[in-house]
């Protein structure tokens, strides 16, 4: 089942676009399963389930955080996380960097950008994003590099709603891209899409996607 849904998904994207097997709340059957037909990429949001994971299974599998991060936490995942999709502050950024430093590792990081209109989701401004990439303590931070943004889209049917989020955040992404010239800030992944948006984000833009449920089926409860 999860290898036909794979195929499924894979067939309808490009190469260009990285598919991020979400296994949060899965068993270790599951993601072997996903592993075993050829899955490499793999998206938690709970570091220590994430950790837990990452110690059961092959170790050629790239970890991504796509949950909201607790600082206090990240120096669980700083000796295997691949990539961050999460971050929504400088001082979450200061915090992966320390710890990156210890096992002499660059995290990517991508920031989260804010384009839902609903109160639940986390995530920057696009003016708090320019921020960040322009200051100059950034440079300071030698164990991370910012390689891109994610955004999650509002939860609604409505394909217009859906598709203005999506360009939004591409056009500033396309805006930033050329502006910023930094040695730890080169923005080349546009983490956007889920289950149910995917095909619009990736018509919009992304070259990076998030899919849990039509990989695993459903989710017990909402994570
Ligand atoms: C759970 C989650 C997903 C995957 O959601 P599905 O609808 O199951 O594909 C993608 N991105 C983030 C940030 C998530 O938390």
């Amino acid at each position: 089942m999860i290898k036909d849904n794979l195929e499924k998904i894979k067939a309808t994207i490009s190469e260009d676009v990285a598919l991020v097997a979400v296994s949060k709340t899965k068993p270790i059957a599951d993601l072997q399963e996903a592993y075993d037909a050829g899955q490499r990429i793999f998206g938690e949001n709970k570091i220590q389930e994430m950790a837990d994971k990452f110690e059961a299974l092959p170790k050629d599998i790239q970890w991504h955080m796509i949950g909201h991060l607790q600082r206090n936490k990240v120096k669980y995942m700083a000796h295997f996380v691949d990539l961050i999709h999460g971050v929504d502050s400088f001082k979450t950024l200061k915090e992966i960097d320390k710890q990156a430093k210890k096992h002499n590792r660059i995290i990517h990081c991508l920031l989260q950008a804010k384009i839902a209109k609903e109160d639940s989701k986390f995530g920057l401004s696009f003016d708090a994003i320019e921020e960040i990439i322009t200051s100059e303590e950034l440079a300071t931070l030698q164990n991370i590099s910012i390689v891109g943004f994610m955004g999650m889209a509002t939860f609604t049917d409505n394909q217009k709603q859906l598709e203005a989020e999506f360009k939004s955040l591409k056009q500033f992404f396309d805006r930033q891209k050329e502006k910023t010239a930094s040695t730890n800030c080169a923005l080349n992944i546009l983490s956007m899409g889920m289950s149910g948006d995917y095909p619009l984000a990736i018509k919009n833009g992304s070259n990076m996607i998030r899919v849990g449920s039509a990989i695993f089926g459903s989710r017990n409860y909402i994570a």
